[in-house]
């Protein structure tokens, strides 16, 4: 069996003792094991302090830009093996294992092509200057410098590559080393593309660590120049949180959690409408790519009253054609969840939901080999009830909530997630729009609209894009990543220079002061 290795002080080493197996999704049949247990993690943590860290610091922006270009290249060049990894890994068709491949080098570009238009300085300006004292001679500035720390990056199993690659994107750039560290289950693709990363030699030594399998000690070695990021379940989110030594310390620390996000289809969006379109269109994506386990999914679908009967139809009809099966089969388009825990998981959730709405279509395991579910579609019978609204069953799996149209219910209903990651609209009435969005706004990181403008123009509502913010208050983690140069902040400290206008202007304000 493959023994997975983790990257660490500049050496590939395994772990030993006990393991995790990671199995192919489709058999359920073992295929690798992963261990960190007699790791020097603490060792780690000081090569990327010592060795990593002042290496970045001293490139310039558009530098840390060219270090990431060459490796979304050096990733995509090898992108069919990856694929291949990848369906046996994680379980997916090829088009699942290619949104998390090029949402992986796509947002490595994205950084690059912002970074390389950036100042040829270690650290970012923020904002124009102020005149602090009684003449412009007493000045301010305010500067982002990168923290002089170490990231600790705690990725979900369900983007092993984009996960990783988003998270390190605004780490280096902004000049800071990281620790990858990927879910077990998916350690092997994680693997393959952190080797692709180290061999191209790319990023300076200490820049990039990878810890395959469980984290041990990390956390107990971080101070309060350190970060963690972590992206997981909500129950995960508040244990890394409470974490003693991260608290005692002051270590920076993000969360992104799972979220019941919620599509509101609005009653004046008719069903010959593109608006309508978009909004089948949108939930059958969200039941198929990855087989729903993507953080961003619709969980939630809210419909006015009057209009179940007819959407419960129109979906039913796209949702049972879709071939549950194998990946690695052209015609499959809803692959296996990645090991028999989570659909185990998923099994149990249908439950819980079926206490307060009823299958439409679905709710069964496909086969008995691998870890195989069924699309499923819910109606709920309360719409009021705590469960749908609190419940992320993780996969193909969503509930028809019924709602009375209006602004208000919808804003009420929406909001009762707790905070999500996303909240997508249909609908062609300005004012229902605005009243929604602004209203559900606060709740949530993202707020997606349809309408019959948008046709053929918009992406996804559950896409992830590097120019935009992701994450989401309350239940979401409350957490912020991405957002274009925003994403960098958490790695930076933000500091006021106050001084001599000569010298404050000239050395950290922004170079086109210095120009003038
Ligand atoms: P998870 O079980 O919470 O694990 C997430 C990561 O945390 C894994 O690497 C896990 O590794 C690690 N971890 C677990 N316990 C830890 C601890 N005590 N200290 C430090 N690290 C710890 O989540 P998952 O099952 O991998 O992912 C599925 C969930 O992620 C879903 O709920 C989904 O909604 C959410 N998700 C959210 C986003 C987002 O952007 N908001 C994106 C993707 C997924 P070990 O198992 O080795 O401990």
């Amino acid at each position: 069996m493959i023994r997975i290795e983790s990257y660490l002080a500049g050496q590939w080493q395994a772990g030993n003792g006990e393991a995790d197996t990671l199995v192919d999704p489709a058999t359920l049949e073992p295929i690798a094991e992963c261990s960190t247990a007699g790791l020097d993690l603490g060792a780690a943590v000081r090569h990327a302090r010592e060795v990593g860290g002042p290496a970045l610091r001293a490139m310039t922006l558009p530098e840390r830009a060219a270090a990431l270009k060459a490796l979304s290249a050096a990733i995509h060049e090898q992108r069919e093996e990856l694929i291949e990894l990848s369906i046996q890994n994680g379980g997916g068709t090829r088009g699942d294992a290619k949104f998390d491949l090029d949402g992986a080098t796509g947002t490595l570009m994205a950084y690059a092509s912002m970074g390389k238009r950036l100042p040829a300085r270690s650290f970012l300006t923020d904002g124009d200057g102020d005149q602090l004292g009684r003449t412009p001679r007493f000045w301010g500035e305010h500067v982002w410098v990168p923290r002089a720390g170490v990231a600790v990056h705690l990725n979900a199993f369900n983007f092993p590559g984009w996960g990783m690659a988003e998270k390190m994107a605004c780490a280096i750039l902004a000049g800071v080393p990281v620790i990858e560290k990927p879910a077990p289950q998916t350690a092997l693709i994680a693997e393959r593309i952190a080797r692709l990363i180290v061999a191209s030699g790319a990023l300076p030594e200490g820049a990039f660590q990878f810890l395959a399998g469980q984290p041990g000690d990390l956390l107990d070695h971080l101070g309060p120049q350190d970060m963690v990021a972590f992206t997981g379940s909500a129950k995960t989110g508040q244990l890394v949180r409470s974490h003693p030594n991260l608290l005692a310390n002051g270590v920076r620390v993000r969360v992104e959690a799972d979220s019941v996000n919620a599509h509101v289809l609005a009653d004046d969006a008719e069903n010959d409408s593109a608006a309508y379109d978009q909004f089948l269109q949108n939930i059958v994506t969200d039941l198929t790519q990855k087989a729903g386990q993507k953080c961003t999914a619709v969980r939630r679908i809210l419909v006015p009253e009057g209009r179940i009967e007819e959407v419960v139809e129109d979906l039913k009809g796209q949702v049972e054609r879709l071939k549950v099966g194998n990946g690695r089969e052209k015609d499959t388009r809803i692959a296996a969840l990645t090991d028999q825990r989570q659909l185990e998981a998923a099994l149990a959730g249908i439950e819980e939901l079926k206490a307060h709405a009823e299958v439409v279509t679905g709710g069964e395991r496909v086969g008995d080999t691998g870890a195989f579910l069924a699309p499923t579609l819910l109606v709920a019978k309360d719409g009021e009830a705590d469960v749908l609204h609190s419940t992320e069953v993780f996969g193909p799996v969503s509930t028809i909530v019924p709602y009375d149209g209006s602004a208000d219910s919808a804003v009420s209903l929406v909001n009762r997630g707790g905070g999500g990651l996303v909240c997508a609209l249909y609908s062609n009435d300005v004012k229902w729009t605005e009243a929604v969005t602004l209203g559900v706004a606060p709740w949530h990181g993202r707020v997606w609209i349809g309408s019959d403008r948008l046709q053929g123009q918009g992406l996804p509502p559950s896409l992830v894009l590097p120019m935009c913010v992701h994450g989401g208050p309350g239940r979401a983690g409350g957490g912020e990543e991405l957002g274009g140069l925003r994403g960098l902040q958490f790695y930076m400290q933000r500091t006021s220079i106050q001084g001599f206008q000569g010298l404050v202007q000239k050395r950290f304000g922004a170079p086109a002061v210095e120009e003038a």
